[in-house]
């Protein structure tokens, strides 16, 4: 039989290659972007109740009210706005397939979507797969900053949406308030939608504050932002995130997510609505992850690693070109399989594949699992 790919160039993702060759290598694995660190008791045991109470057949399509209505009281709280979950929120398996369900609905035959790279892996095989086409505009280190007169230049009259990832996996980097501005008039003026993946929202250092579209009433009135569960509560592997978006656009949203999970596990939904309750469940996300980055930091400092300013995320970018002159895809499975320590090639995250030398490291670890990640640097 002929089968005709429809993503030829595709194959598995860096983050399940980079595990994979950890786990074969018995290396320390900083490549894939997860936490080690146990989900609370509470949480476990509010999930372990639901279940035990029966509540474990289909939830809603748009996630179960109590946890949309959760949801609804974080973002007034975190970003002075009104939302109305019947409306405006819809629970998703996790960031990716929010990001996907958005596309697959907004999306059509030769609609161009603006992405910034490096960017998740995701992002360019979604537009794809649903016929449209994604416009790259590569970023440069150390600060990965965007250049909205290039952006201007790039929209066309098929131009229909603009991604942005902030805080940004792999840079570390976030938008500022001038950024978002900018980029609120070009959506208005071209009449775009926004993407907006925000699933780090909560990890964000030296007390700078994240910009949501969410906080920009003209954005907002045009956009889809991507939060995640998982990255919050340090569960990943439950796959829990929602967007939150103006009625049309949630409408057209749901109509996608329905035929791709049709709903997300209800007894994780209930447990999570009583648990967002608490502000403390959450609010100190930031200054935790700070101390983990400032930890690894510390494990590296007199090596010839050069660390790239990194405000937001688990991620931290290394420069190596003191140390090597390998390519960053080598270097990653040198350091693997020799080192026995995994990271993540930045180049990877590039649709031209750029190589600017770096590797990403996920410190979202054990501090006995960064010392020996930092053992081993010291020692390159
Ligand atoms: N978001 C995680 C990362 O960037 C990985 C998710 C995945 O493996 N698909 O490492």
């Amino acid at each position: 039989m002929k089968i005709t790919s429809r993503l030829p160039e595709v194959g598995t993702s860096i983050f399940t290659v980079m595990s994979r060759m950890a786990l074969e290598c018995g290396a320390i694995n900083l490549s894939q972007g997860f936490p080690d660190f146990p989900v609370s008791e509470k949480l476990i045991d509010l999930i372990h109740r639901k279940m035990k109470d029966g509540h474990n057949q289909y939830a809603p399509m748009p996630g179960v009210p109590a946890l949309r209505q959760a949801i609804a009281e974080v973002v007034a709280k975190t970003y002075g706005r009104t939302t109305d979950f019947e409306t405006e929120i819809t629970v998703t398996a996790g960031g990716t397939e929010a990001i996907f369900a958005t596309i697959a609905a907004l999306i059509g035959a030769g609609d161009e979507v603006i992405v910034f790279d490096p960017a998740y892996d995701s992002y360019d095989p979604a537009i794809r797969l649903n016929g449209g086409i994604p416009v790259h505009l590569n970023l440069s280190p150390p600060d990965f900053s965007i250049d909205w007169n290039e952006v201007k230049s790039r929209i066309t009259s098929r131009t229909r949406m603009i991604m942005i990832n902030t805080p940004h996996n792999p840079a570390g980097s976030v938008l500022s308030d001038a950024d978002l501005i900018t980029l609120q008039k070009l959506a208005v003026d071209h009449d775009l939608i926004v993407l907006s993946d925000e699933v780090y929202e909560r990890i964000i250092f030296e007390n700078k504050s994240h910009e949501s579209v969410l906080k920009y009433p003209a954005l907002r009135e045009r956009s889809i932002a991507v939060f995640s569960f998982g990255k919050t509560f340090h569960a990943t592997g439950w796959k829990v995130g929602y967007t939150v978006a103006p009625e049309n656009l949630t409408r057209e949203i749901r109509k996608a997510h329905q035929f791709i999970t049709f709903s997300v596990n209800t007894p994780v939904q209930l447990a999570l609505a009583e648990y967002l309750a608490d502000t403390e469940n959450y609010l100190h996300l930031g200054k935790f992850y700070q101390q983990k980055r400032d930890f690894f930091l510390q494990e590296i400092k007199g090596t010839s690693l050069r660390a790239l300013p990194c405000y937001g995320s688990y991620f931290q970018l290394l420069s190596y070109q003191g140390v090597s002159e390998k390519e960053d895809t080598a270097m990653a499975e040198w350091m693997t399989r020799e080192m026995k320590l995994a990271p993540i090639p930045v180049s990877a995250f590039y649709k031209d594949k750029s190589d600017h030398r770096l590797l990403r490291f996920c410190f979202a670890k054990g501090e006995e699992t960064l010392q020996k990640a930092g053992k081993i640097l010291r020692s390159l």
